[in-house]
C-alpha cells in the first residue's frame, strides 16, 4: 500500500454544486461513540453540508457477532445530542441481507468468487516464511480451483485480479495497492454466513447513491478492495477522503488506548470544539463554551477540508471527551 506522502492532493476537492453531493457516516455499533468516530462524523457531516449535500446515517451491524446490544441507540442519541441532523431514515445493515445475497449470486454467476475451506491456522501455516507486505494475512489462493475440504462450512472469497488498484484520495493524493500481492483473494462472505464488511459497505454506499466517502485513515487500506468490488459489480466509485487517525500522546490508535472512553454529549460544545481543533480548523477559544448552535454556525462558515491534506494521524485531546 502506498500513498503519495509528499503530495498536496490533486487540487480536486469538489467545489459546491459540481454534482449532487451525498455523504454518510457509518459507525459500527461495537460500543458507544468515541472521539475517533466523532471525528469521522464531524468531518463527513461538515463536508456534506458545505456542499449543500445530504448526509445519511448507517449503522454497520453486518457483523452481528461484534454488535454490542444497545450501542447503536447510544451512538444515535449521542449524535442527536451533539446536534447532527441526518437525512432520510437510518439504515441498518441487518435489514439489507437480501441485497447482499443477490450481489453474491451475481458475483458467483460471473465466476468472480469461489468457496474456501481454509481455517486461519491453515493459512498461517501456508504463509510460514513467505514475506508479506500487507497488514492482513494474505490469502495464498489455496482453494482457487475448489475447496480443499468441501465438507466444512465454507467462506466465499473474491478472485482478485493481478495488478495495482489506484485511486486519488482527496486528502492523501494518489494511493495504490497491489491487492493480489498484499491481501490476496479476500472474504466476501464468512463461513458463519455473515456477509463481510467489504461487500456490505460497497453495496450500501451504492444503494444510498453516496458520491463522497469521508472516513478515518484506518480504513485507507480497505478502499482498494472496495474499488475492486465496485468495478466487478458495475457500481460507481465514490470519491474518497481519509481523515487523520486519532491517536493518543504515545501514538497508539485511540480505540486501543485508555482514551477510547465514550464521548460525553453533555459537554457538546466543548466536544465539537475539540473535534474541530483536531481537524485543524482552528476554532476560536471562546467557542468551546458558546451555545452548541453557535459552534455549528461557525463550523459551517469556516470548514475547509483541505487543511488536513497529507495528514494521516493526529493526537486526540488528553482530557475527558
Ligand atoms: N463501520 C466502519 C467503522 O465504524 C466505518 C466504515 C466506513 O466508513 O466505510 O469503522
Amino acid at each position: 500500500m502506498s500513498a503519495a506522502k509528499s503530495s498536496t492532493g490533486t487540487g480536486t476537492i469538489a467545489t459546491a454544486d459540481a454534482e449532487p453531493y451525498r455523504g454518510r457516516f457509518a459507525p459500527s455499533p461495537t460500543g458507544p461513540l468515541h472521539f475517533g468516530s466523532l471525528i469521522a462524523a464531524v468531518g463527513s457531516y461538515l463536508e456534506a453540508r458545505v456542499h449543500r449535500g445530504t448526509w445519511s446515517l448507517r449503522i454497520e451491524n453486518v457483523d452481528r457477532t461484534r454488535e454490542v446490544p444497545g450501542a447503536a441507540d447510544l451512538i444515535i442519541r449521542a449524535l442527536a445530542a451533539l446536534g447532527f441532523e441526518w437525512d432520510g431514515p437510518i439504515v441498518y445493515q441487518s435489514d439489507r441481507t437480501a441485497a447482499y445475497l443477490t450481489a453474491l449470486d451475481r458475483l458467483a454467476s460471473a465466476g468472480l468468487v469461489y468457496a474456501c475451506s481454509c481455517s486461519r491456522t491453515e493459512i498461517e501455516a501456508r504463509l510460514q516464511g513467505v514475506p508479506s507486505t500487507g497488514d492482513d494475512m494474505r490469502y495464498p489462493g489455496t482453494c482457487r480451483s475448489g475447496p480443499r475440504h468441501p465438507e466444512r462450512a465454507l467462506a466465499t472469497r473474491f478472485r482478485v485480479p493481478p495488478g495495482s488498484v489506484r485511486f486519488v484520495d482527496d486528502l492523501l493524493g494518489e494511493v495504490s495497492q497491489d491487492v493480489a500481492a498484499e491481501v490476496g483473494d479476500f472474504v466476501v462472505r464468512r463461513r458463519d454466513g455473515y456477509v463481510a464488511y467489504q461487500l456490505a459497505v460497497v453495496l450500501d454506499d451504492a444503494a444510498l447513491g453516496i458520491t463522497h466517502v469521508v472516513r478515518g485513515a484506518d480504513l485507507l487500506d480497505n478502499t482498494p478492495r472496495q474499488i475492486l468490488l465496485q468495478r466487478a459489480l458495475g457500481l460507481p466509485v465514490p470519491r474518497y477522503a481519509h481523515l487523520p487517525l486519532a491517536v493518543d500522546a504515545a501514538g497508539a490508535k485511540l480505540s486501543k488506548s485508555a482514551q477510547s472512553v465514550p464521548v460525553d454529549p453533555s459537554r457538546a460544545s466543548a466536544l465539537l470544539w475539540e473535534a474541530l481543533d483536531f481537524l485543524k480548523q482552528s476554532p476560536p477559544d471562546f467557542l468551546a463554551t458558546a451555545p452548541l448552535a453557535d459552534v455549528w454556525t461557525w463550523a459551517f462558515g469556516h470548514w475547509d477540508l483541505s487543511r488536513l491534506r497529507g495528514q494521516t494521524r493526529g493526537v486526540a485531546p488528553a482530557g475527558p471527551t
